[in-house]
């Protein structure tokens, strides 16, 4: 018998931003379909009109490709499953609903949200789990009538058994049970006649064909209701896994200044997509290498059984981390574009010397804005000279330039050949010889390497700036 394929999904609520938890499950449940050659579909949860937005899902499928997320099927791409956006589906619900109805595994609930408030709070004061009451569970039919009669709207609840558990195994958390008394009655239909979510979400999982949902842990309790749906409807449930909450540091929730925003800050912040995937990626979950990895070896090493059962904590250190290294592994046609994306760098940096840019300046840089700054040094004016460089230039002394002014047709075998010839003219070794130098040719102490920088300044930039210094201090 062929093997069944593993599908999975990612089912957001088109309600806000795409933040880095919720991406972390979209990576993990794409990694994990990519690693079986299953599918990995995109299922927009758009029930609640109120809150959903048509620009968010936009956004979070640009945020998803921006990440480099493929899937197989979705709003965009449709499918056997579609519509996959839930507020297209409606029909579909209704007809589940109405068969669970037919099988008296439902019944109208005119509670108001007040009632349910105060039950709740009574329960919660007596020290007991906050559960329906079953206030509606036992209206006889002329009880119903005269509430229909009234113009009242009901919602619609699933009863769950009084007897026995639902037990699951989590694919992340192991064997899990939840008796069947602490669980309550719950809403499948919204008295606006919206499906509630554990109606929605299982159902089409379920029909969808999903082997396989990784999700937060905040739904572990959701989870055996959605089993008795489905056991109720006779389909096929899929396998759960629970990831742990992602936290800021210490244990608060993710705040924006730890680089917990949503992806749209840290894109415009200039975070590589190819970092953030190989942070998400580490995020609770171990890989044994340690290394800058691709996409394709992310999905190969990719194991659930390496998921952590604690909290993740979003570290903006280690995402800087994983930006140097996923600058030092983009060809250099991929690190043009993404710093073509600062105002200026373009026009500033001649076509022919890009790629010799990018290789002179790439082990420099951890943001875009970077790269333009030794844009403007290298192609710019003369660039502004630091305290401490001045001090260089100056405790070298105006004899040093015009040494080094005298040994620029030596240069033609590169900085090396060039600062040799200081050195033989002057004496000069070591830091008294490089600091002037790069002092005065960057206006910094420290960067790119001088051998790099060299054939990018032009005889006359660096001879400019040979003066400049030459008569600095005199
Ligand atoms: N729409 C739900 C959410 O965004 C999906 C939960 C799930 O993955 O099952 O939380």
């Amino acid at each position: 018998m062929r093997a069944m394929t593993l599908r999975t999904r990612f089912a957001p609520s088109p309600t806000g931003h795409l933040h880095v938890g919720n991406a972390r499950t979209a990576l993990f449940s794409a990694l994990l379909a990519a690693q079986a050659d299953g599918e990995f579909i995109l299922r927009i949860e758009d029930t609640d009109a109120e809150r959903s937005r048509a620009e968010f899902e936009t956004m979070l499928l640009a945020d998803l490709a921006w990440l480099g997320l493929h899937w197989q099927e979705g709003p965009d791409l449709g499918g056997p499953h579609a519509p996959y956006r839930q507020s297209e589906r409606s029909r579909i619900y209704r007809t589940y609903i109405d068969k669970l109805a037919g099988q008296g595994r439902t019944y109208p609930c005119f509670c108001t949200p007040g009632e349910l408030a105060l039950a709740r709070k009574i329960q919660l004061a007596a020290g007991r789990p906050p559960r329906y009451a079953g206030t509606c569970a036992r209206l006889t039919n002329a009880e119903i009538e005269t509430r229909l009669a009234q113009g009242l709207k009901p919602a619609l609840r699933f009863r769950v058994p009084d007897q026995g558990a639902t037990e699951f195994d989590d694919l992340i958390r192991g064997a899990q049970r939840f008796a069947h008394k602490d669980i309550g009655d719950f809403v499948i239909r919204r008295a606006d006649g919206s499906p509630a979510f554990f109606f929605s979400n299982a159902l089409d999982d379920a029909l969808m064909g999903v082997t396989q949902v990784l999700r937060g842990e905040d739904h572990l309790a959701n989870t055996p209701r959605q089993l008795l749906i489905l056991e109720a409807l006779g389909l096929h449930a899929p396998r759960y896994g629970h990831l742990p909450l992602v936290l800021g540091a210490g244990s608060a929730p993710l705040s924006k200044r730890e680089g917990g925003g949503s992806l749209q800050e840290l894109r415009s912040a200039g975070i590589l997509p190819e970092a953030l995937v190989n942070y998400l990626a580490r995020l609770g979950h171990v890989y044994a290498r340690e290394d800058f990895l691709s996409l394709a070896e992310l999905v190969r090493d990719f194991n659930v059984a390496h998921i952590g059962h604690a909290p993740a904590h979003f570290d903006h250190a280690q995402l800087e981390h994983w930006q140097r290294e996923a600058i030092k592994h983009a060809d250099s046609g991929r690190l043009w574009n993404w710093l073509a994306e600062m105002p200026k760098l373009a026009a500033l940096v001649p076509a022919e010397q890009r790629a010799d840019f990018i290789e002179t300046v790439r082990g420099n840089l951890v943001r875009p804005a970077e790269a333009r700054v030794w844009a403007d040094i290298i192609f710019g004016e003369r660039p502004e000279l630091s305290d401490a460089s001045r001090t260089a230039i100056c405790s070298a002394g105006p004899a040093f330039f015009d040494a080094a002014i005298r040994a620029l047709p030596e240069a033609r075998t590169g900085f090396a050949g060039f600062a040799n010839a200081v050195s033989a003219a002057t004496g000069a070794r070591g830091r008294k010889l490089f600091m002037p130098l790069r002092a005065a040719l960057t206006g910094l102490e420290h960067g790119p390497e001088m051998e790099r920088i060299w054939p990018l300044l032009t005889a006359a930039r660096v001879k400019a700036r040979l003066q400049h210094a030459a008569v600095l201090c005199k």
